[in-house]
């Protein structure tokens, strides 16, 4: 048979790095805004928290994992989420930047594409960007480990921006005050001040703030209207129809004990 013609060009395809992530390794693409201090400003995101950034962050999370391949779970905080695959993926043979651009762009034109839902009356001023990486992990623990940091760090900046804003929103103190009343201060300061100059318990603040969002794949009924179309009628009948769907399920617990991989021990098989 004929075979495909082959341009004197072809050699050039040899120059392409190899960019396999190391076999059996959990392979985690971690996204993050790119300068969203600035865009959070000119979007005019509440303070210290907008929920309705958090949630469009989530729906893009969840279309990622809906539209690409083998992400077993996600963990997102601020203006960053990472998406971990599964250790024996196969998806485009590995390629790191195959995993990082699909899932930055698929991100990204989510952010557009479902902003208006999010932010009815704050119109979208100029398209955002986000960075990508990837980072292997070669075991359940470092893997763990990993996730734990990220929330952690939610932990610590939350805790943080909580006691700058109110210095700001409710003491009238500026930002550059705020911070030198936080230089040098420790958890428990930060929650003594909270405490009695705000009559703020920093623990009864929100969870989706103080532990950010994981997106786990579990069963959900869903019930759907449905045509049926019978032979004798012009119009069908609409009837409810409930059927079982996997879906990425937003949760905002903590995953840095062991409750939460004991629980579901699945995402770790
Ligand atoms: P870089 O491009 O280096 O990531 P950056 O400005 O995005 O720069 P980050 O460290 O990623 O810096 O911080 C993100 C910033 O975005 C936060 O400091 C905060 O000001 C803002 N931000 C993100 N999400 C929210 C939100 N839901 N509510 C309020 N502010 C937010
Ligand atoms: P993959 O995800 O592997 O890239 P693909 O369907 O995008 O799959 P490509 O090899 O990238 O495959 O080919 C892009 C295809 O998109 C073309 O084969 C063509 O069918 C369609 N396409 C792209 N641009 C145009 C265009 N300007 N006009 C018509 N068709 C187009
Ligand atoms: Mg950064
Ligand atoms: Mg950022
Ligand atoms: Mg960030
Ligand atoms: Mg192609
Ligand atoms: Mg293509």
């Amino acid at each position: 048979g004929a075979t495909m013609a082959k341009s004197k060009f072809e050699y050039v395809r040899d120059f392409k790095a190899d960019d396999t992530c190391l076999a059996h390794c959990w392979v985690v693409v971690r996204l993050d805004g790119r300068n969203f201090h600035r865009f959070a400003e000119r979007h005019n995101f509440a303070k210290p928290n907008d929920s309705r950034a958090l949630h469009l962050m989530t729906k893009c999370a969840q279309t990622v994992m809906e539209e690409l391949e083998d992400i077993v779970i996600a963990y997102g905080q601020s203006d960053e989420y990472s998406f971990v695959f599964k250790r024996k993926t196969n998806w485009f043979k590995r390629r790191a930047s195959k995993f990082m651009t699909h899932v930055a762009s698929q991100f990204a034109s989510s952010y557009v594409f479902y902003w208006r839902n999010y932010f009815e009356d704050q119109p979208l001023l100029y398209p955002p960007g986000f960075d990508g990486r990837v980072v292997v992990y070669p075991s359940n623990q470092t893997l763990k480990d990993y996730l734990s940091w990220r929330q952690a760090d939610c932990h610590i900046n939350n805790l943080y921006n909580t006691v700058f804003w109110a210095l700001i929103q409710q003491s009238g103190l500026t930002p550059v005050e705020a911070q030198g009343r936080l230089q040098g201060t420790l958890a428990a300061d930060k929650n003594e001040i909270l405490f009695s100059e705000f009559n703020i318990n920093y623990n009864n603040e929100p969870l989706i703030y103080r532990k950010g969002t994981v997106l786990i794949w579990q069963k959900v009924d869903e019930v759907m209207t449905k045509e049926i179309k019978l032979p004798t009628e012009m119009e069908g009948k609409k009837m409810a129809v409930t059927r079982t769907k996997t879906k990425p399920v937003p949760l905002h617990c903590d995953i840095i004990g062991d409750a939460f991989w004991k629980e579901h021990p699945e995402i770790l098989d």
